[in-house]
């Protein structure tokens, strides 16, 4: 893939993780917007609790989908630096073929295991 190719799959990317960071968003005020039409008494608590339950695993969703954006931009500067599709850790070649499957992939497969193990 050239340059050209890979900034513009990154910029698609990041644009779609940006809409899914803003519906993760919607959906929290939507849910508080629906805790808050319920009347606020003791016997509600649990459906609160259920909101906040929700708001967790969009959370984690959310961060998941932020981190991704985080290393779209630093895949981004590397095709800037001209070090795209090396290892950020040990500066081999990530592969072709991870990289045709992730192309914001900054570290190559055996670092990110290593990572993936808190190494
Ligand atoms: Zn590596």
């Amino acid at each position: 893939m050239d340059h050209e190719t890979v900034k513009q799959r990154l910029l698609e990317e990041r644009a779609h993780w940006e809409r899914e960071v803003e519906a993760y968003e919607e959906e929290f005020s939507e849910s508080l917007e629906e805790a808050s039409d319920e009347s606020p008494y003791d016997q509600h608590l649990a459906e609160t609790a259920g909101v906040t339950l929700d708001r967790e695993i969009d959370l984690t969703l959310e961060e998941s989908a932020r981190a991704t954006i985080v290393q779209i931009d630093r895949a981004l500067q590397k095709l800037e630096d001209g070090t795209y599709g090396r290892c950020d850790k040990c500066g081999r070649g990530i592969g072709d073929g991870r990289l045709g499957v992730a192309p914001y992939a900054t570290l190559c497969i055996d670092c990110k295991r290593l990572e993936e193990r808190g190494l």
